[in-house]
């Protein structure tokens, strides 16, 4: 298990893994970051790859649950609703409490869920904080808030060390 902001795996997307892959290592769950993780900052829509990608997982067995810090529970409803999925908003990673909650809404031990999000500081620190297993992609937008982009700068100091494959 991966320990303070060090992930377990690295993506460049969600849709660079499948439930196949998922399987193979032991997960039947998986915690989703909404923003840049799922949908583009700016237009909060699912892509066509993200749909189908979700349609995949759940015709492998895989189950899965948002896990967003948004205050915007319309936003995050109207996401989850296009994904099919359930939804913990608010969810203030890194803190435990909204993996908690997420773990409650897949029904899963914690050693077969992923944590899956584009930042360090509250999607990998918070997963590895709930003893879950993380999984770092890279942001969908640099569209991102003004607090983001300094969560990125202290992600550059902190020596993120971590190569995303181009397309
Ligand atoms: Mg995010």
């Amino acid at each position: 298990m991966g320990r303070g902001i060090k992930p377990d795996f690295q993506f460049r997307a969600v849709t660079d893994f499948d439930s196949v892959w998922l399987r193979n290592n032991g997960f039947k769950g998986v915690l989703l970051d909404m923003d840049n993780t799922l949908t583009p900052w700016k237009t909060p829509a699912p892509s066509a790859a993200v749909l189908a990608w979700r349609k995949e997982l759940r015709a492998g067995g895989v189950k899965a649950c948002i896990v967003s810090n948004s205050r915007q529970p319309v936003k995050v409803a109207r996401v989850a609703a296009e994904l099919e999925m359930p939804y913990i908003h608010r969810a203030g990673k890194p803190r435990r409490r909204g993996f908690d909650a997420g773990q409650e809404a897949l029904e899963l031990p914690r050693e077969e869920i992923l944590v899956v999000g584009d930042q360090i500081f509250t999607d990998v620190a918070g997963g590895n904080l709930a003893r879950m297993r993380t999984c770092l992609i890279c942001p969908i937008s640099r569209q991102e808030f003004l607090g983001t982009k300094f969560l990125r700068l202290l992600e550059r100091l902190a020596g993120r060390a971590v190569r995303f494959q181009a397309d």
